[in-house]
């Protein structure tokens, strides 16, 4: 008689982890086992702001925003958020950026997606189908000497989450990055950005565009993006962001500085 042996499921998953690490040259642990080791959870919509998404205190907040925000007209409708840019949040996000933990990129972009989906659920044009997941573009130089479109991974697990497609509407030219610059520079750096062609033949009327990034610093960016999708004539801009840096000086202070280098 043949025996055949049947190796457990813990052996299983040891030996996939193996192959992981073995063949893919990584070192990093399976994503999913260390959020669970950081007993990390994503943050509660009442902990930040729903238009710029900066950490506030009860009460801090109204429909028009908060003390950072108030009084400015943001080009996205609502902003969404899985934490601050602080530990383990950010160090994930800088092993997914500078590492290539497109695992990690993926894992926490479905999580986004969930809350995304939550906090969307029954306003207007929240259906799921209605819903198109748009990456913040990266120049292709820095793509490849980065060897990941960070912001690309992570839209593809909020895509998958979201049952939703997940389109590269937007391009960026060559230039320096965002964290590099300081806060009075953002917005002309922000300016690199177009719109493909491809754009204007989608029927995009209609639907909710969630734009996703890895982290909001002074919002040049999203602005930037959330302008140029707003001419294809949706419904909604919705930002979509792991984590935001919130201000270190006070929120109205001239030259903001934000963590998130
Ligand atoms: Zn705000």
């Amino acid at each position: 008689m043949t025996r055949v042996l049947v190796p457990s499921p813990q052996k299983i998953g040891r030996w996939l982890e193996t192959v992981e690490r073995t063949w893919l040259g990584w070192s990093l642990p399976p994503a999913r086992r260390v959020i669970a080791d950081a007993r990390w959870q994503p943050d509660d919509p009442q902990r930040y702001c729903g238009l710029c998404g900066v950490s506030v205190g009860r009460d801090e907040v109204t429909p028009r925003g908060c003390a950072s925000c108030r009084g400015t007209s943001p080009a996205t409708d609502r902003l969404i958020r899985l934490g601050p840019y602080g530990d383990p949040l950010g160090e994930w996000v800088k092993a997914i950026k500078y590492r290539q933990w497109d695992q990690m990129g993926r894992e926490l972009g479905r999580r986004l997606g969930k809350s995304i989906s939550a906090a969307l659920a029954g306003t207007a044009g929240g259906g799921g189908d209605a819903y198109v997941v748009v990456p913040m573009p990266m120049p292709w130089q820095r793509r490849l000497y980065r060897g990941i479109d960070h912001a690309r991974v992570i839209a593809g697990g909020v895509a998958a989450e979201l049952g939703a497609p997940l389109l590269a509407l937007l391009a960026r030219a060559n230039g320096p990055p965002q964290v590099s610059l300081r806060a009075t520079q953002r917005s002309r750096n922000a300016g690199r950005m177009r719109r493909k062609r491809l754009a204007h033949l989608l029927p995009l009327d209609g639907h909710t565009v969630i734009l996703v990034d890895d982290v909001r610093t002074s919002g040049a960016s999203l602005e930037a993006a959330a302008k140029l999708i707003r001419r294809l004539g949706v419904a909604r801009v919705v930002a979509g962001v792991l984590a935001v840096a919130d201000p270190v000086l006070g929120p109205r202070s001239a030259g903001r500085v934000f963590r998130a280098s």
